[in-house]
């Protein structure tokens, strides 16, 4: 089994319900040996969701103090996870999650991916064509673009865009043209990370069957020699182990030897044998 640990999770100085300290009291009584505070990283729109200057200033201070005084507990790192239009300088964090949340529309607006699956279709109608697979395309291109370029700690939820495509109502995730895309991305990605978490986040909040990535996709990036990491991304402090057990499965299943950890002292990253 894993060591208990997870690197990604919000807490409300972002867009999660519990506090900081819950999310550490929450890791103590699940046994954790280590944990990473990974709020969404200052950005200067769609502040509800995420840190705002005084935010970052704020969430900095609280897990410095959680640092220290839980040093006797688990070590505790303080991390950011980075979407791609974030404008957060990197020094103040000791470890970066890079993800997309956000794609681009030809009028200059933007939207999450993993919003509002009414706004996302009507999103897709006005600027895709109806095509969803066009948004996948759009999603895994600027995806694989941002991790080659900014080469961050560790790979956030990699197919994302699948949030909103149960029973395929977006795309047909196993077409030709959507793996390209995808396996294309992990190809650029892998030049600037090697390290993917494997995310179960979903599971615990919107009821999906596995993590991301999806099962060939985590094959794939075995394949091209990637690794991994498990995660909870997780919002609400009872949460933070919820969809382990099925993430643990999948990174077998892949066929993956090791899985990378937080480490418990001053190396970022340890590894478990499978
Ligand atoms: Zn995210
Ligand atoms: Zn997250």
């Amino acid at each position: 089994m894993l060591k208990r640990s997870s690197p990604h999770v919000h807490t409300q100085f972002c867009d999660g319900q519990s506090t900081a300290e819950e999310m550490v009291r929450s890791a103590i009584a699940h046994g954790f040996v280590s944990l990473g505070f990974s709020s969404h990283a200052l950005q200067d729109f769609d502040l509800d969701y995420a840190l705002d200057g005084e935010g970052e200033r704020q969430y900095i201070d609280e897990v410095s103090r959680l640092q220290k005084r839980h040093a006797g507990d688990l070590r505790i790192w303080r991390g950011m996870e980075r979407d791609s239009l974030s404008i957060a300088r990197r020094e103040p964090f000791e470890y970066v999650i890079a993800s997309v949340h956000y794609v681009a529309c030809p009028d200059g607006s933007v939207f999450p991916v993993d919003g509002d699956a009414g706004m996302v279709r009507d999103r897709v109608q006005a600027f895709y064509g109806g095509e969803g697979l066009r948004l996948a395309q759009d999603y895994y291109r600027l995806l694989g673009e941002y991790i080659s370029a900014y080469q961050p700690d560790i790979i956030g939820h990699f197919d994302l865009v699948m949030k909103n495509n149960r029973d395929g109502r977006l795309f047909d995730a196993s077409s030709p043209a959507y793996v390209k895309a995808a396996t294309d991305a992990m190809d650029a990605a892998i030049t600037g990370c090697s390290l993917m978490e494997v995310n179960t986040g979903a599971i615990a909040r919107s009821g999906a069957r596995e993590p991301y990535p999806s099962h060939p996709l985590l094959s794939y990036w075995r394949s091209i020699g990637g690794e991994v990491i498990l995660s909870s991304d997780c919002h609400l402090a009872r949460d933070i182990t919820a969809g382990y057990e099925t993430g643990e499965a999948a990174i077998r299943k892949a066929g993956y030897q090791k899985a990378a950890f937080l480490g418990r002292r001053d190396e970022l990253f340890e590894w478990c044998r499978l």
